[in-house]
C-alpha cells in the first residue's frame, strides 16, 4: 500500500517510509491510497469477534500487502494485551473504556502498536533510530511505555516543568532504558517548538535518523479504527440492535478520524458527535464552514486543548474538502468547564459512574443529540485517577488509585533539566 500527503505535492511512498518519517516532506499528513471494505457477513458475525480477534482483520485491510499475515498478528495481539469493555451508564448510552492500557488513557494503543511496527521495520538495520515527543501529559506516557526496551530505539520525551501532573510525570520519567525524559523550562509549546526544529536542523538530520511519535504518525493514527469495530460488537454482543452513535472526546482529532476511517470501511455507525471544550475551532467549523484556527486555552480536560487540530487535513482530505459532506457525518458540541464538572457529578451520584472530564464531554453530547431508537456509545479516554484533582475536586470525595498507577508512583523520577534554547538540545543530541 502507498502513502500519500494530504499537501499533495510529493511523491508516495511506502508504509515503511511514512512510518520512518511520521510527516511528508511537504508538511502533509500521510494517507493511504485505497481505504478497504469489508463485505457484510463480517459485520453480522462480528458480535463473536474478540478485540483481538477483530483488530488483526482491521489490520490486515491496513497493513496486509507491507507486513507478513504472522508477523503482524503478533504485532496487534501483542500490543492489546488488554480488554476495551463497554459499561452500561443508563438506559441508552454505553462507555467503551480505552483506559485498561499499562499507561490508563487511550493513546497505549497507538503508542504500542507503533514501537513494534517501527521496531519490525529496523530489524536489521544497524543505525539506531531516535523518536523525538513533545508532550502536555498523556502522549508522552503511552509512547514512552510503548517503546520501552525495544532494539535499536531511543526515545527522549520532552515535557514542560512543573506543568504536567504527577501521575502523568511518574509515567515516564521512572522508566529508564532506552527512555529519556528531558524537563524543559517553559511550556508544552516551547518542547513542540524544539521538536520542530530538530526535525528540520540539517546537522542533526545527517548524523541521527530522527522520527516523530505524535498522532499524525500513521502507525499511530490508523490502530486507533479498532476501537470503533469493537465499539459497534460490543454492543451486538449485547444483543442490541439499534442504530449506532459515537461520540469523540476530541482534541487533535486522530482518534475521531480513525473512526471516519472505519465508517468508510462499512462499519455501520449512524453518525459521529466530535465533542470539544473551549477550544472549539471543529464546532465552528460544522457550523459554519469556517476553519479559524486559534492558540488553545487551558481547561480541565486539558488532552483536549488543542487550537489547531493537526488531523483535521486528513477529515477534509476523507471527505474531499466538502463542507456538506463532513457536517452530515459528524455533529459538533462543545463545553466549558463548569459544565463539564455538573456533569462528571450529575453522572457520579445518580448513576454510580465515574467520568474523567474528556469523557464527561463525550457523555454529556450524546445525552444531548441521541434520538429515539438510537444507542450512544461515548469513548472513556481515560481512567478518571489519571485526573485525580479535578475529579476528587468536582465531586467532592477521595477517589482510589488504580494499581498500575499506584506502581508509576513508586518509582524514582529521573529526568533531564534543560533550558528552552535550541542549542543547547542540539547539543545534548549530537552528544549523546
Ligand atoms: C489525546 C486525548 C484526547 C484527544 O484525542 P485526539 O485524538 O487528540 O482527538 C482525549 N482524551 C484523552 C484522555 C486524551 O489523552
Amino acid at each position: 500500500m502507498k502513502y500519500y500527503s494530504t499537501n499533495k505535492s510529493v511523491p508516495e511512498v511506502s508504509l515503511e517510509e511514512a512510518v520512518v518519517k511520521g510527516l511528508a516532506d511537504d508538511k502533509g499528513l500521510f494517507m493511504p491510497e485505497r481505504i478497504e471494505k469489508f463485505d457484510p457477513e463480517f459485520f453480522a458475525g462480528i458480535h463473536k469477534l474478540s478485540f483481538q480477534e477483530l483488530s488483526f482483520e482491521v489490520a490486515k485491510k491496513f497493513f496486509g500487502e507491507d507486513v507478513p499475515e504472522e508477523t503482524l498478528k503478533n504485532l496487534v495481539y501483542d500490543t492489546l494485551s488488554f480488554d476495551c469493555p463497554i459499561a452500561n451508564v443508563n438506559d441508552n448510552i454505553f462507555a467503551l473504556e480505552l483506559f485498561h492500557g499499562p499507561t490508563l488513557a487511550f493513546k497505549d494503543v497507538g503508542g504500542r502498536f507503533m514501537a513494534r511496527l517501527l521496531g519490525y521495520f529496523l530489524k536489521g538495520h544497524k543505525n539506531e533510530v531516535n523518536v523525538l515527543v513533545a508532550t502536555s501529559g498523556d502522549t508522552g506516557s503511552a509512547v514512552a511505555n510503548g517503546f520501552l526496551s525495544v532494539p535499536g530505539i531511543k526515545v527522549y520525551v520532552l515535557y514542560p516543568k512543573g506543568l504536567v501532573s504527577e501521575i502523568q510525570e511518574k509515567q515516564f520519567t521512572t522508566l529508564g532504558q532506552n527512555i529519556t525524559a528531558i524537563e524543559i523550562d517553559g511550556t508544552f509549546d516551547d518542547c513542540q517548538r524544539l521538536v520542530k526544529a530538530a526535525f528540520l536542523d540539517e546537522d542533526l538530520k545527517n548524523t541521527l535518523q530522527l522520527t516523530s511519535a505524535n498522532s499524525i504518525n500513521v502507525a499511530r493514527f490508523l490502530p486507533q479504527a479498532f476501537y470503533y469495530f469493537n465499539a459497534y460488537a460490543r454492543i451486538r454482543e449485547r444483543g442490541i440492535r439499534d442504530d449506532v452513535v459515537i461520540s469523540v472526546p476530541s482534541g487533535n482529532f486522530g482518534n475521531l478520524t480513525a473512526g471516519l476511517f472505519a465508517k468508510k470501511m462499512g462499519l455501520p455507525v449512524k453518525r459521529f458527535i466530535a465533542a470539544n471544550n473551549e477550544n472549539d475551532i471543529v464546532y465552528n467549523y460544522l457550523q459554519n464552514g469556517k476553519y479559524e484556527p486559534r492558540a488553545s486555552v487551558a481547561t480541565i480536560a486539558n488532552a483536549m486543548d488543542v487550537g489547531d487540530p493537526s488531523n483535521f487535513a486528513r477529515i477534509l482530505d476523507l471527505y474531499g474538502h466538502s463542507h456538506p459532506a463532513i457536517a452530515a457525518d459528524i455533529k459538533g458540541y462543545r463545553y466549558s468547564n463548569a459544565e463539564i464538572r455538573e456533569v462528571m457529578k450529575e453522572i457520579h451520584y445518580k448513576y454510580g459512574y465515574t467520568l474523567d472530564p474528556h469523557g464527561a464531554i463525550g457523555y454529556k453530547a450524546l445525552d444531548e443529540d441521541l434520538q429515539e431508537n438510537e444507542v450512544g456509545i461515548f469513548l472513556e479516554t481515560a481512567h478518571p485517577a489519571k485526573f485525580t484533582e479535578t475529579v476528587e475536586s468536582t465531586l467532592g470525595k477521595k477517589i482510589m488509585l488504580p494499581e498500575k498507577l499506584a506502581e508509576f508512583m513508586k518509582g524514582k523520577k529521573l529526568s533531564i533539566p534543560m533550558s528552552k534554547q535550541f542549542e543547547e538540545f542540539k547539543t545534548y543530541l549530537l552528544t549523546k
